[in-house]
């Protein structure tokens, strides 16, 4: 054996030996990345075979050897394209559907069949012998038509993959780059040393293919170190991740961004491709507008002005292991609607639709808690009920709807008035309802009164003209220490709202204990 051919044979070894490395590691690291393994493992196996059967023709002394090494080159030399195109598919989220598996492993097939019974049809070598100048292992071949077939689908496949592969790389963070460099040459390297061979710039007699895989190799062994090809999930989203409502953001286990969905571009446009890789704090701070230096700071909801539009966003987080790789999730859910349609539902419940001041139930809920809190702190509690004065008389004379704007105008008139803490309320019909803590009774009264006067003097101004409306007023007051419900307390009230009723309406009356109030028939 001449020198130049044990160098060569030392370089088709050395091929094999790093693809049977690598076909041995991603074996028993198979577990891990489940989804892509299997295409790889297959893909280097199959060029394992090729340049191992390559180096055993390099050593062969007669035809029938020569032979016998090429058909088990053909084992594995045309599964390696279409398994590494695959392999790229499914490292990219494409689909890999069974039928695309089997169209792609037909000509492989074919090709391997073809060059075990070539003796019968020449079909893939027209002529397959000894070189007569050079001698085994060096062969003369002329190729046949199958051969021109199995070698434009060889090129495809590696081209298409390279394509792909590079149509991949602009939207790929830097990191993970060393992964797409790796994938390239592991197409790119045998396709250009393969052109060479067929434009004959390479020695004669002998493919010159396997001598060159161990760079391709050797590049995937890099970027196994360097970015931990297969350790990370494939970098195209699939389906489904896109297909979620919910942003959902992928971080690894030192908070870098390694994935988006549609959804979470959609919520914050300014998130790009760009940003894969860098540290999930300070992508945060961009997408929030600095209006949440940290992420970590914001608890289950948070409110974001996104493109002036004003956002709510329920948070998620959660930690994933999926084998050796470790994360984090979080997932935003657009709540803005829901909290909406929550805000108008709690108004709706406490306020009165027509007044837009608290309703009977607030009134009832939040007086409960006043007057209890009144009682904690032993301060006396007051009650005024107002009464709209011949309201009735209102509605028959001007109608309903001006009826209404009567009502909303005496709440308006009324909220005015109010002091802090005091409780307003529409308490029914042309009933209102006013209570707070700190004042006697007499205070009480007084302020009654002042309300009661400012209502006379400000009548509704309607297309028919000015209509005035009083008011009759009955108030009570708690005693500091005393153990009354406010039910009681309310009673007390009513019973001197009637009284007022009966002694002439447009006027405060306060229950006193020992004064006798009557029922107004
Ligand atoms: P009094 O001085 O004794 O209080 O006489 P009144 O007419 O005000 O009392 P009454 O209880 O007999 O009548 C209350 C009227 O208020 C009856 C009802 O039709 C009217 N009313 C209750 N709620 C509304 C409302 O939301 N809009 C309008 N327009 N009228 C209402
Ligand atoms: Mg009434
Ligand atoms: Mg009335």
């Amino acid at each position: 054996m001449n020198s130049q051919l044990t160098a060569y044979v030392s370089l088709v070894c050395t091929s094999g030996v790093l693809h049977l490395y690598l076909c041995l590691y991603a074996y028993a690291k198979r577990h891990h990345y489940t989804n892509i393994a299997r295409f790889f493992i297959l893909y280097v196996a199959s060029i394992t075979i090729y340049c191992f059967a390559s180096a055993f023709g390099l050593m062969a002394t007669t035809l029938d050897q020569l032979k016998f090494w090429t058909t088990l080159q053909y084992a594995g030399m045309p599964f390696g394209p279409p398994l590494g195109l695959l392999f790229v598919m499914q490292y990219l989220g494409l689909k890999v559907t069974k039928r695309r598996v089997i169209a792609l492993l037909m000509i492989p097939i074919v090709s391997l069949v073809m060059v075990a019974t070539n003796d019968l049809h020449h079909l893939h070598y027209r002529v397959f012998e000894v070189d007569p100048r050079l001698g085994a292992p060096y062969v003369h071949q002329e190729i046949g038509i199958w051969y021109m077939i199995h070698g434009v689908f060889t090129f495809a496949c590696m081209f298409i993959a390279f394509l792909l592969v590079v149509s991949r790389w602009k939207e790929t963070a830097k990191v993970y780059r060393p992964q797409m460099v790796s994938l390239m040459c592991g197409q790119l390297v045998p396709m250009v040393t393969a052109f060479i061979y067929l434009i004959g710039w390479t020695p004669p007699g002998f493919d010159p293919v396997p001598s060159v895989l161990w760079l391709s190799s050797l590049l995937y062994l890099w970027s196994i170190n360097s970015s931990r090809l297969f350790s990370i999930m494939p970098i195209a989203k699939d389906v489904i991740f896109n297909s979620i409502n919910d942003g959902v953001v992928v971080l690894d286990e030192s908070a870098r961004l390694i994935e988006f969905n549609q959804a979470s571009k959609g919520m914050f446009p300014a998130l790009n491709k760009s940003m894969l890789g860098m540290d999930f704090e300070k992508v945060w701070h961009r997408l929030s507008g600095g209006a949440h230096p940290s992420i970590l700071d914001v608890t289950r909801e948070l409110e974001l002005a996104v493109d002036d539009a004003k956002k709510i966003y329920q948070i998620r987080t959660s930690s994933f292991q999926h084998g050796n790789n470790k994360g984090r999730l979080i997932i935003f859910t657009d709540i803005t609607e829901l909290k909406r349609l929550q805000v108008k539902l709690e108004h709706q419940a406490y306020y009165d639709e027509l007044t837009q001041i608290f309703n009977r139930r607030a009134f009832f809920e939040k007086c409960e808690q006043e007057y209890a809190a009144a009682k904690r702190a032993a301060t006396p509690f007051t009650i005024v009920l107002m009464d709209i004065d011949y309201f009735k008389k209102v509605n028959d004379t001007y109608g309903h709807y001006v009826g209404d704007q009567l009502l909303i105008h005496a709440a308006k008139v009324c909220q005015a008035q109010m002091k802090e803490g005091m409780l307003f309320a529409r308490y029914g019909g042309e009933e209102f309802v006013l209570a707070w803590r700190g004042s006697t009774l007499a205070e009480g009264e007084a302020f009654a009164n002042q309300l009661r006067e400012t209502i006379e003097f400000r009548p509704l101004l309607t297309e028919e003209g000015p209509i005035s409306l009083t008011f009759s007023c009955g108030v009570a007051a708690a005693a500091k220490d005393t153990e009354e419900t406010l039910n009681q307390l309310l009673n007390k009230a009513d019973k001197a709202l009637y009284s007022a009723k009966h002694a002439g309406r447009n006027q405060v009356q306060a229950y006193k204990a020992d004064k006798q109030f009557t029922t107004v028939q």
